[in-house]
């Protein structure tokens, strides 16, 4: 079975162990240790064929750069997150992104995903500042989801794992 492994990176509090729960096991869980950083795997089909799936979900608790270097290099696909609820969330993701970019080249297939969007009183970021930053990335897809309500929760693990066969079949 084709084998793909993505991490999941962004601020503390992001909804990163949310999301990857949700799609691992369909059930939101609203309290999670925010330090626990770990590994799952799920199968899925896509487009007709079996993939596992290994997700690595993040705390952002590495003591040392070499440790996340160390996983962006084994890392083939990136999901980058922050809050629709916390502006400051999305200036997190820059420096992450050109860290991913150095080591993994400009062609490494990333999604960029808006979480929390069921607060809608609660929301911080227009639709606009996600797709300008997916335009400044070079078109990246740009999904608003909710790990809460299950919106867009499969749909940014599919393109992930879409785009990374992609850039392995021209690689
Ligand atoms: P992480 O630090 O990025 O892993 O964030 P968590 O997954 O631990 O989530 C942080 C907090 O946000 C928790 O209290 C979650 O219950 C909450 N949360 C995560 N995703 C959502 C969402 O889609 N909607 C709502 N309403 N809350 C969320
Ligand atoms: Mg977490």
């Amino acid at each position: 079975m084709k084998e793909v492994r993505v991490v999941i990176m962004g601020g503390g509090g992001v909804g990163k162990s949310a999301l990857t729960v949700q799609f691992v096991r369909n059930v939101f869980v609203s309290t999670y240790d925010p330090t626990i950083e770990d590994t799952y795997r799920k199968v899925i089909s896509i487009d007709g064929q079996q993939c596992l799936v290994e997700i690595l979900d993040t705390a952002g608790t590495e003591q040392f750069m070499a440790l996340k270097e160390l996983y962006m290099k084994s890392g083939q696909g990136f999901l980058l997150v922050f809050s629709l609820t916390q502006l400051s969330s999305v200036n997190e993701l820059g420096p992450l992104r050109e860290q991913i970019v150095r080591i993994k080249g400009s062609k490494v297939p990333i999604v960029l995903v808006g979480n929390k969007s069921d607060l809608r009183p609660e929301r911080q970021v227009p639709r606009e500042v996600g797709t300008n930053l997916s335009r400044a990335w070079g078109n990246v897809p740009y999904y608003e989801a909710s790990a809460r309500k299950k919106i867009n929760v499969d749909e940014i693990f599919a393109d992930i794992v879409r785009q990374c066969r992609a850039w392995e079949l021209v690689n």
